[in-house]
């Protein structure tokens, strides 16, 4: 089924996204206007709109993605220290409505 969302067209390879990670629910990629050396974005494969929309039988998936958060830092050059950071909802700059983590790294940040 066509979607509009840029996320899911990634996903289905509608328009090219170039994972640098991928497993069975989740997708790695590099976010397109980065805001620091390295900008990753880890989504789930599964389209669910942000964090409120978690079901608890996607536990699992919630887990997964940080494990692909540990793993990228484990195996791609100047990862291993990073920030996670998640908008979930227009409030709090949440601009694709297709649940990702922004995984930060390659610079000094300020602590929140
Ligand atoms: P949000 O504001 O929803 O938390 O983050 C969405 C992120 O997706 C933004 O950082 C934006 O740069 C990124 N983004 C939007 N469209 C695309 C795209 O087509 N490809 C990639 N790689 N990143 C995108
Ligand atoms: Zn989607």
């Amino acid at each position: 089924m066509a979607t509009e969302c840029i996320f899911c067209r990634i996903i289905n390879k509608e328009i090219p996204g170039n994972p640098i990670h991928e497993t069975s629910d989740v997708i790695v990629i590099k976010d397109i206007n980065p805001k620091a050396p390295i900008h990753y974005l880890i989504i789930s494969k599964q389209h669910i709109q942000d964090i409120q929309s978690f079901a608890d039988c996607d536990a699992g998936l919630a887990a997964n993605m940080l494990l692909a958060a540990r793993d990228v830092s484990k195996t791609l050059a100047d990862s291993s220290d990073f920030k996670l950071v998640v908008n979930s909802g227009k409030l709090a700059g949440q601009c694709v409505f297709h649940l990702h983590f922004h995984f930060l790294a390659g610079k000094q940040f300020s602590p929140l």
